[in-house]
């Protein structure tokens, strides 16, 4: 029985044969002055990528996201479990600072400084196209391929891989600690030596295997394009107006008789496109602003001697009725949120005092009566040190004298550490009105800093 109903006519998506298997793509490569541009910026990024956890500002890490402690350090500050309104406070403003680079420079992200897009054109490709006899122009490899040249290649990316599986995780588990995994036998972290394994396989696995894949797909920034973009952000744009109707050149024709757009139609931007897409299909989700078809269309302009830029960074409304506005509502109304959020939490930071208490009271009876006649109402004081040398704390009743507990000596807390303590309150009977009594506790550390707290404790 004839199959022919179950095949498509063309390729349904660009990384994908009619028949549903994997299209290899082997981009072509468009030397021109995006590229060097953004070369200049992948190689500075990539030493800053690598340079960020070893970097340290106030005696921290600059960036350290210790999942396990539950505590991020970022520029010099920790945020800890606590702090989950300065947490949501930087996420939203993270979140408004994307949707607002988006709205004013389009994907310039994920075709500049996304460390997929840096790693994949500025390391990995090159080193296949070295190997692969391609270096310089890209392009899909040679038909006869020693089988030397893939023994060599893939023990580089393997050597690359590991190198980034351990910057990676330098992220999560600090310069000090990747160390001693590092210098220690795998006997003894068998842990983190498996962690290490399961990074670097994925980073192959991303790298060698997956690749445009993970844009394409995985990827969901791609995905919210359509919302976060409006006419008159800044794409990657072909010029139909300019372009169409394309067609091969014929040098026969006189210029005055030439009957076609000025593109040539010779696939060259799609050739060196490495999500494979044809931009002059418009924009398209799989399209990740890396610039090459620029460069690529601007040097067969030059060759055919026609002005360049009939693929360029323009707009929607540009290209279509040849004018564009900067001030649409979101990019008056990001600013203005994000202002407002960053000032809240710039604000919150510089007045964190350097200890947090909070008051809880215990599970079980609201109170008790104890044999001297005392209403006794069992607490816990869960103190978070935020401060980066060990301190102790006390605790004490400021209001009414009548009040006393049983917690005496000064607790100690390490740097960073936080602590639950269990704190038996007594009160005599007649101090309660209604079933209550207030009460304040000051805390005090050993730097002389204070804290006052009130609480109402539960009677007859
Ligand atoms: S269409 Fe152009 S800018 Fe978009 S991904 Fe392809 S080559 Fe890069
Ligand atoms: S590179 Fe330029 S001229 Fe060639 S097909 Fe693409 S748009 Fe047309």
């Amino acid at each position: 029985m004839s199959n022919a109903f179950l095949e498509a006519e063309e390729h349904v998506l660009t990384t994908l044969e009619k028949d549903g298997s994997r299209r290899w793509l082997y981009p072509r490569l468009s030397p021109g002055k995006h590229w060097f541009s953004r070369r200049i910026v992948g190689f500075s990024l990539i030493a800053l990528f690598v340079a960020l956890p070893h970097l340290r500002i106030n005696g921290k890490p600059a960036i350290l996201l210790d999942i396990t402690a539950r505590e991020f350090t970022l520029f010099g500050y920790t945020f800890l479990p606590t702090d989950t309104l300065l947490l949501a406070l930087l996420m939203v403003s993270v979140f408004l600072t994307i949707f607002l680079l988006t709205a004013l420079l389009g994907r310039v992200w994920c075709g500049w400084a996304c460390p997929q897009t840096v790693y994949l054109e500025f390391v990995y490709r090159p080193i296949e196209r070295f190997f692969m006899g391609t270096v310089g122009r890209g392009g899909v490899p040679r038909q006869q391929t020693a089988g030397w040249r893939y023994v060599a290649m893939y023990a580089v990316y393997l050597v690359l891989s590991m190198l980034l599986a351990h910057t990676f995780l330098a992220y999560f588990v600090g310069v000090e600690r990747l160390g001693r995994w590092v210098t220690q036998s795998p006997i003894e972290h068998p842990g983190p030596f498996f962690v290490m394994v399961i990074t670097t396989g994925l980073m192959m696995f991303d790298f060698v295997f997956f690749r445009e894949q993970l844009c394409l797909i995985a990827c969901p920034y791609g995905r919210f394009q359509s919302v976060l973009l409006d006419r008159d952000s800044l794409i990657v744009a072909y010029d139909r107006n300019r372009g169409e109707p394309r067609g091969k050149l014929n040098k026969q024709l006189p210029v005055i008789e030439k009957p076609r757009g000025d593109c040539v139609d010779c696939g060259l931007c799609v050739k060196t496109c490495p999500t494979g897409i044809d931009i002059r299909n418009g924009l398209q989700m799989e399209c990740i602003h890396c610039t090459q078809c620029i460069d690529a269309c601007d040097e067969v302009m030059e060759k055919v001697g026609r002005a360049p830029g009939l693929i360029r960074y323009s707009s929607q409304n540009a290209i279509e009725n040849g004018s564009q506005k900067f001030l649409r509502p979101r990019v008056v109304i990001y600013p203005i949120l994000l202002t407002i959020l960053l000032s809240t939490l710039a604000y919150n930071i510089a007045t964190k005092k350097s200890f947090d208490v909070t008051l809880l009271r215990n599970f079980g009876a609201p109170y008790t009566i104890s044999e001297t006649d005392q209403v006794q109402n069992s607490l816990r004081f869960k103190i978070v040190n935020r401060s980066d040398k060990p301190e102790e704390f006390t605790i004490r009743v400021v209001q009414p004298d009548a009040v006393t507990t049983d917690l005496e000596n000064a607790v100690t807390l390490q740097a960073g550490e936080t602590e639950t303590f269990p704190l038996l309150a007594s009160a005599p009977r007649d101090m309660f009105l209604l079933g209550q009594a207030t009460v304040e506790f000051e805390i005090t550390n050993t730097s002389g800093e204070k804290r006052a707290i009130q609480c109402q404790m539960l009677g007859p």
